[in-house]
């Protein structure tokens, strides 16, 4: 049989190479930082998810070799068996009081939490009305579901009005967005997609991977920027970026909520439970932000200060409200060319083109770090500008 499949691959696999959407992992040998080595090369990394700069934090290490040595390595079990040790417990009161939500579950990544969350929720009589573009696992954890589905153009809220129109018939509804969006850096027009919540009964999700950490004066994301703590029935996110780096997810919320994914998700009841170091570190983190705005603060003023200085050279970039910065080139090869250029400068960021984004809408995504200082953010604009001359699309 493998012959066949073999053949199969290797024919698919020529295919996605030909379409020039083969992925090639970069290796990097150092930490995760503002500064990686690549090729035994110094690289400024402008492409990590690591927003608050944490993922190389000397405390947070400390804390993950200190929760080691009191807990373990391995908890060898899931919640439910013998996978729950008291730090467990503490991460998830933790996330609670961050959000100003009632409890929160923990999973080993937020695809999980997303991938658990509607089908012990909802059935065939209720409505999951979920934005166009939200992730992936939001998509996935929705096929999982039985619930009537509804798509809404990106922060279209006059379509949004229109699919909630459309599920009035439902028994449920629950709106689905991303926090922030990870192509644009826009953020989720939650204030207008809690009132049409309020209008037409329905609850509201927000997955807050890209949001959390980052978005809002203290970082508390989509509910903080828009003045709705505690309004939202559901957040999900993830301790994978700017909480760390590392891995872990979580879904939050009211209680009821919480104790019924306790009872039926299944990503909860039938994967390993969190790794004690990793936990310890994941309370050391939110305690961390609780004493401290600091790298919030230096996030926003980093990514003010790059989107500024971009905008005055002549790019052209995507109106953000995280620390995502979308420099549109429009043209899916040039794209590719620039970011090959900025990494032969020493700039790691990344090219996107549809189909990842739409046609005719490539653009360079930059990520911004509270890592980064002043000098890295200098260097990567000014590669911008050089290669921006070279490729005649700056004057
Ligand atoms: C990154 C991301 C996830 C997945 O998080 P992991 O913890 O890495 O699984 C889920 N949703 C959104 C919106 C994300 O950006």
């Amino acid at each position: 049989m493998y012959i066949e499949f073999q053949k199969h691959l290797q024919k698919e696999l020529a295919q996605i190479e030909a379409d020039g959407l083969y992925k090639k992992e970069r290796i990097i040998e150092s930490a995760q930082g503002a500064e990686i080595m690549v090729k035994g090369k110094k690289c400024l990394n402008f492409c990590a998810n690591n927003y608050l700069g944490l993922a190389d934090n000397p405390q947070l290490i400390e804390a993950a070799k200190k929760g080691m040595d009191a807990r373990g390595f391995g908890m060898a079990s899931v919640r439910f068996i013998c996978g729950c040790q008291d730090l467990h417990k503490q991460l998830e009161a933790k996330i609670a009081e961050f959000f100003g939500t009632e409890d929160t579950i923990l999973y080993a990544a937020c695809f999980d939490a997303n991938g658990g969350v509607f089908e012990p929720l909802l059935g065939p009589e209720d409505a999951i009305i979920s934005d166009a573009l939200n992730h992936a696992s939001i998509i996935d954890g929705v096929r999982l579901c039985k619930a009537q589905r509804f798509r809404y153009a990106n922060a279209d809220m006059a379509d949004l009005e229109k699919q909630l129109q459309d599920a009035q018939s439902c028994r449920f509804r629950l709106i689905v967005t991303d926090g922030v969006f990870s192509m644009d850096g826009n953020v989720c027009p939650l204030d207008k997609i809690y009132e049409l919540a309020q209008k037409y009964n329905a609850m509201v999700m927000v997955d807050e991977s890209h949001s959390a950490g980052v978005v809002g004066r203290t970082g508390r994301g989509v509910t903080e920027h828009y003045n709705l703590r505690g309004k939202v029935e559901i957040l999900t996110g993830t301790l994978g970026k700017a909480f760390g780096g590392a891995m872990g997810g979580f879904t939050t919320g009211r209680k009821e909520i919480i104790d019924m994914l306790r009872q039926r998700s299944r990503p909860y009841l039938f994967s390993n439970s969190m790794a004690p170091g990793l936990v310890a570190a994941g309370i050391r983190m939110f305690e961390m932000m609780s004493e401290t705005n600091d790298l919030q603060d230096k996030l926003h003023a980093n990514t003010a200060y790059f989107i500024k200085k971009m905008e005055e050279a002549g790019f052209d970039c995507k109106p953000s409200q995280s620390a995502i910065c979308a420099v549109m080139l429009y043209d899916a090869p040039l794209s590719q060319k620039f970011a090959a250029k900025l990494q032969e400068e020493g700039i790691f960021v990344t090219g996107f083109y549809y189909p990842v984004v739409p046609k005719g809408q490539a653009r360079i995504r930059v990520q911004v770090s509270a890592a980064h200082e002043k000098e890295h953010l200098d260097k990567c604009i000014s590669a911008f500008v050089k290669i921006g001359k070279e490729l005649g699309i700056l004057k």
